[in-house]
């Protein structure tokens, strides 16, 4: 029950399978939104009913004084909260991949070596 109106994706009516307009949006709470949606054919005119919810965070704000969200975190966030802890933790110990190209590459200028990267050769 989705279609394509221009760039945006929106419902369409499951009885004509024209898109849907979204006529009245209600905040019911802070993170959930009643909507009404509205079949644009005028000869059908169904309506349908809706909610919009904001469920987890998926990465935080960027405001200095921002609250901590009341969301529970994604699951790619909290794997990336992790990754960045253990790295807080181990990080000195243990080379990011960026690091270790940076370092074969400098290993090899100290080796002598030519430390450009490989290119394609010219047709
Ligand atoms: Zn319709």
């Amino acid at each position: 029950m989705s279609a394509s109106t221009g760039s945006r994706a929106t419902f369409s009516c499951e009885a004509c399978d024209t898109p849907l307009l979204k006529r009245t949006s209600r905040l019911q709470h802070r993170h959930l939104r009643s909507d009404v949606w509205v079949c644009q054919n005028p000869l059908c005119g169904a309506t349908y009913a809706g909610n919009s919810e904001l469920t987890s965070i998926a990465s935080p704000s960027g405001m200095p004084d921002a609250p901590a969200s009341e969301l529970p975190p994604t699951p790619s966030y909290t794997r990336a909260l992790l990754q960045m802890q253990w790295k807080l933790e181990h990080g000195s110990r243990q080379l990011d991949m960026l690091d270790a190209i940076e370092f074969v590459e400098a290993s090899r200028i100290d080796a002598g070596g030519d430390a450009r990267p490989h290119q394609a050769a010219a047709p």
